[in-house]
């Protein structure tokens, strides 16, 4: 028997939407939420004879992103109608870009597990209006639909078929909501669909040149469900390979609690949106001009944060590639750094402990319950002596638990460093004495038994003891 080892292929369809302050055709709030169907007029709600507006705002945020991803874009584009019909689409036809986007050809670099790095190409960059709300209640034979998300600027970002694994995947996620974030044109909250995704992905033989049919997996709402749905999906395909079947191409829906992928429907095709130029929107004409001036006005970007982190804080590339995928990551730990100004320091807590506590708890930095003042404190009783790095480690997560202050912690449970020596000389003493035979074997010449004390003086003293003492101590009293 022969065994084919297969590699996956993943291309993602990105929907981010906009930070406008109104819709893109008409002038309803684009705000999130607000009483269902106040945040609508004629126009989003498709009465005939109502007319579409193009909002400016909505496309100097598009030409950003653009100008970010290094895509070109196009002089001239054109609005199509996509026409499908759903409750949630008031007009029958969702106006999105077809022929001619207002961009395409662009490229992100994403980080690799192995240290290095990968270009991942953007086929294309375009601006569609979004859908309504349904929401169904069991125990009524009717649904109810909101239309204030109906006409809320959307770009869709399609990927090439660049990407190989699941971590890539959320990986370039990642990359991608940082860019928006950056320029500040999109918040990126995964959970409010603000920023979603759909993955393509299929399974080749490894080194073939030809592509596999490929599944369309919607319905993940966080980079772990990326990830996770994914995995689940290139293992579902290996299967049905490997049992002699075929992948159908088709529509499936993650669901998280099971943690499969289910089949939702069959793949629809272009054609059968029927595809037309809308003709209420004349062309999209942006001169060179007006490029230029978003240009110059371009902020820093992760990549050029990521730089300038390594050269002003002297922290590892690693380091700041982890801290700059998130701007409020990297805002928060420039204010750590402010109020204590020992950068690598300050990276490995944010790093290590908090990084890992959000991340337990699937949450973000903006809703982090520790603030870079309480951080700050911390460090500075640690430096002072006032605490040791073990009794840190605790305080650290009993202020992320408890949102007091560390200086509040060691009153509150008494966890003042020992540093008073002639308490420590006595823990060591009755370590000693409680354990003969260990002391014997030490100088017999078992030397890594030193560990083992220090280890058993820290316990004695509930990690209190100031840890150099300790092995200053010890290595008096064993000599
Ligand atoms: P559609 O809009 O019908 O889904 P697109 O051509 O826009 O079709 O492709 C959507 C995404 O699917 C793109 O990100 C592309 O890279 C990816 N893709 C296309 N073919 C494959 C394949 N065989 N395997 C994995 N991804 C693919
Ligand atoms: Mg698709
Ligand atoms: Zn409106």
């Amino acid at each position: 028997m022969t065994i084919v080892e297969y590699e996956a292929v993943i291309g993602l369809e990105i929907h981010a939407q906009l930070l406008t302050e109104s819709k893109i055709f008409c002038g309803c709030s684009a705000a999130f939420g607000g009483e269902p169907n106040t945040h609508t007029c004629p126009i989003c709600t498709g009465m005939p004879g109502s007319l579409p507006v193009l909002n400016r705002k909505a496309v100097e945020f598009a030409i950003k992103l653009a100008l970010a991803t290094d895509s070109h874009v196009a002089p001239v584009s054109l609005f199509a109608r996509k026409n499908y019909f759903y409750p949630d689409l008031p007009k029958g036809y969702q106006i999105s870009q077809y022929e001619l986007p207002l961009s395409a050809n662009g490229s992100v670099e994403i980080p690799l597990a192995d240290g290095g790095k990968k270009r991942v190409g953007i086929t294309r960059i375009h601006m569609e209006e979004d859908a309504g709300k349904l929401f169904h209640d069991e125990t009524k034979p009717f649904s109810y639909v909101d239309f204030n998300r109906t006409g809320v600027p959307l770009l869709e970002i399609v990927s090439e078929p660049d990407l190989r694994t699941p971590q890539e995947a959320a990986d370039y996620l990642r990359v991608l909501r940082a860019i928006l974030q950056y320029l500040e044109i999109c918040d990126g909250n995964m959970e409010e669909g603000s920023f979603r995704c759909d993955a393509n992905v299929s399974i080749r033989p490894a080194g073939a040149q030809n592509l596999g049919t490929r599944a369309e997996v919607k319905n993940m709402n966080s980079f772990r469900h990326v990830e996770r749905a994914l995995t689940y999906e290139i293992e579902r395909q290996k299967k049905v390979l490997e049992g002699g079947g075929a992948v159908v191409q088709e529509t499936r829906l993650w669901d998280p609690v099971k943690g499969v992928t289910e089949a939702m429907r069959g793949k629809e095709e272009a054609h059968d949106y029927r595809y037309f130029p809308d003709p209420d929107l004349v062309p999209l004409t942006i001169s060179p001009q007006w490029v230029e001036e978003i240009r110059k006005g371009l902020p820093e970007l992760p990549l050029q944060r990521k730089g300038r982190f390594v050269k002003e804080y002297q922290i590892p590339e690693y380091d700041a590639g982890v801290i700059t995928t998130s701007k409020t990551l990297a805002d928060y730990y420039e204010e750590c750094v402010r109020l204590f100004p020992d950068p690598k320091q300050v990276s490995n807590w944010i790093m290590g402990d908090l990084l890992r506590l959000l991340k337990e708890d699937d949450k973000e930095v903006d809703t982090c319950p520790l603030s870079p003042e309480q951080l700050a404190e911390m460090l500075g009783i640690m430096k002072d002596g006032t605490i040791s790095g073990k009794i840190a480690k605790t305080i650290f997560e009993e202020m992320y638990k408890t949102g007091k202050g560390a200086k509040e912690i060691v009153e509150e449970q008494g966890l003042v460093q020992i540093t008073d020596e002639a308490a420590v000389t006595q823990a060591v003493a009755e370590v000693l004495q409680n354990h003969p035979k260990e002391v014997e074997e030490y100088k017999n010449g078992k030397e890594k038994l030193f560990g083992f004390f220090v280890g058993q003086v820290m316990k004695a003293t509930q990690g209190k003891a100031n840890p150099q003492l300790v092995n200053e101590i010890l290595k008096k009293k064993l000599s």
